[in-house]
């Protein structure tokens, strides 16, 4: 086997043999020998015409490939388009549009929005274990952009600073040693009453922990935790207490989303949270190809169809 690729440019050649490809899938999932994705079985027979297995038990898709039972299932695009956008997705810092993945990969547009959803979507790792020590809870909004619109429509669109016509967008991040880095989770929220806010950071914080927040209504009562303010009227940092990591965060999310993309439309705006809470919580002490070997390895056993992604199934948001 050649030597797996760090840049995207030894990606692009690599995965352009569907040899490379099949090695590189097979032993992230199945290092154990093959196994069909349907009932386990280990007695499969490779058809290396096809490039597909074969299994011998009698049940739907005896015949299966690499793409079955991940999100790449039943599109008819090759593995090398596949493989390259995920490395393109997962790698870019401030996120690739579809319109840049269309161009690199000679598809349209419309099918390069879709790809690009089903790895955001696979790049999600659910719900994981709660965060503790030193825990940084903010909020901010998202939307409402304003400088490209006519200003007739700008009046009626543009009520305020924050909340209406804008997505409310909840961030808690752990902080962590400098050679791990800080993990964030964030997660489109309805609003950001106490209620809310306040429901988050017990699911996904230990009772015990340092909270820091802003000096918001909405954070007072968090008794369980060891709950320190930071008022913005007053100052931004007091020696440990202060949002910074979440701060840091938000800039790099709007970037990402004003200069990258034209526009997230509200309902897939938590795809975009997870694409960019997975470049950050896995930013150091990577190589671009060790990262994108963790994003590979959460396409297996995942699926979102067409109608999931344009809202015809429901499918629910994560906080990531
Ligand atoms: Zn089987």
């Amino acid at each position: 086997m050649e030597r797996e690729p760090i840049s995207l440019q030894d990606a692009i050649e690599y995965f352009s043999d569907p040899t490379n490809c099949r090695d590189y899938l097979v032993a992230r999932r199945w290092p154990n020998g093959v196994e069909c994705p349907t009932c386990g079985c280990k007695n499969v027979a490779f058809l290396a015409n096809q490039n597909r297995w074969w299994c011998p038990t009698k049940h739907p898709k005896q015949q299966f490939s690499l793409k079955t039972g991940t999100i790449y299932e039943e599109s008819p695009l090759g593995l090398d388009k596949w493989l390259v956008a995920t490395w393109l997705v997962c790698n870019c810092k401030n996120g690739v549009s579809s319109c840049e993945v269309a161009r690199a990969l000679h598809i349209t547009q419309k099918t390069a929005w879709f790809m690009d959803h089903r790895i955001r979507f696979s790049l999600n790792m659910g719900p994981g274990n709660k965060l503790s020590g030193q825990v940084e809870a903010d909020e901010t909004y998202i939307g409402g952009k304003a400088r490209n619109m006519h200003a007739d429509k700008r009046a009626v669109k543009i009520t305020g600073t924050g909340g209406k016509d804008k997505a409310a967008v909840m961030g808690i991040l752990e902080r962590g040693p400098k050679t791990v880095g800080s993990k964030v989770r964030v997660k489109v929220i309805d609003n950001a009453k106490k209620k809310t806010l306040q429901s988050e950071i017990r699911e996904h914080v230990l009772a015990g922990s340092a909270v820091f927040t802003d000096a918001l209504k909405s954070y007072e009562g968090l008794d369980e935790f060891q709950h320190e303010v930071v008022d913005h009227a007053v100052e931004y940092v007091r020696g440990e207490v202060h949002t910074n990591g979440l701060e840091n965060f938000w800039s790099l999310l709007k970037r990402g989303i004003h200069g990258t993309y034209v526009s997230v439309e509200p309902y897939h705006l938590f795809r975009y949270l997870d694409e960019q809470a997975f470049r950050y919580n896995n930013r150091k002490g990577l190589n671009d190809g060790e990262r994108f070997d963790i994003a590979v390895r959460r396409i297996f056993g995942k699926r979102l169809t067409w109608d999931q992604l344009t809202g015809k199934v429901e499918t629910t948001s994560q906080l990531n």
